[in-house]
């Protein structure tokens, strides 16, 4: 087969403990997953989850141990950081119990849902869609998957982030509102969840914005660090 011009390159993102990497195919996102975010945010009760996606070439894979660039991006006057566990998808499937849902992980990783606050705010307003606050260039930053049998039970693991080594978010994944079974039990009556699907799962409160030259720090126990600087 031939195409008119070089097809995309696989996006993917390194694997710890191996040479092979994880080819991306889809990046799903649920918002207001933890409570006191939901409330920063203007909102209070438990809704149903609800998802929007990224482009997949929207990643950013930082290597363990490395420093990332994150490119800041054009419109906005606020770049929000969103430290969030990312659930990577090995085996997909439709309609996946809760109960079942353990089967479909290959592994976990720490992420950024980066987002342009101000657009998002604006659509908000006018009742459109997201995309420009959250689907832009380089707003998925990522650190290595760690497999499942190597990354143990994180279901209570603390996430964090600091911005030039001070504290701006730190919560526990237990508190997420809809755990990672429900989570992918709900998605996956939505969508044919596929291998290489990617789900950043929430962020916790202290949301704030960033500005060139910020380094970002953020990790969730078990799963190593992620660092960028915002160039
Ligand atoms: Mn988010």
């Amino acid at each position: 087969m031939s195409f008119v011009f070089p097809p995309p390159a696989t996006v993917s993102v390194p694997i710890v403990g191996s040479q092979e990497r994880f080819p991306v195919h889809r990046i799903y996102c649920v918002g207001r997953n933890y409570e006191d975010h939901a409330k920063e945010m203007g909102f209070t009760g438990r809704e149903p989850p609800f998802f929007f996606l990224k482009p997949a070439d929207a990643i950013v894979a930082v290597p363990a141990g490395t420093m990332g660039s994150l490119p800041y991006p054009s419109l906005t006057k606020s770049l929000h950081h969103e430290i969030e566990l990312v659930v990577a998808i090995g085996t997909g499937g439709k309609d996946i119990l809760a109960a079942d849902a353990h089967k479909h992980i290959y592994g976990y990783a720490v992420g950024l849902d980066m987002t342009r606050r101000d657009l998002q705010g604006e659509m908000k307003k006018q009742g459109r869609p997201w995309c420009i606050g959250k689907a832009f260039e380089h707003s998925a930053p990522i650190g290595a998957i760690t497999p499942v049998a190597q990354a143990g039970d994180i279901s209570q693991a603390e996430i964090h982030l600091q911005v030039n080594g001070q504290d701006r978010q730190r919560s526990h994944v237990s508190k997420l509102i809809w755990s990672i079974a429900e989570t992918i039990e709900h998605l996956s009556a939505a969508w044919e969840l596929q291998p290489g699907d990617l789900i950043y799962t929430g962020t916790p409160e202290g949301v704030a914005a960033v500005v060139k030259g910020d380094i970002l720090v953020g990790g969730v126990a078990g799963l190593g660090t992620l660092s960028l600087q915002v160039i």
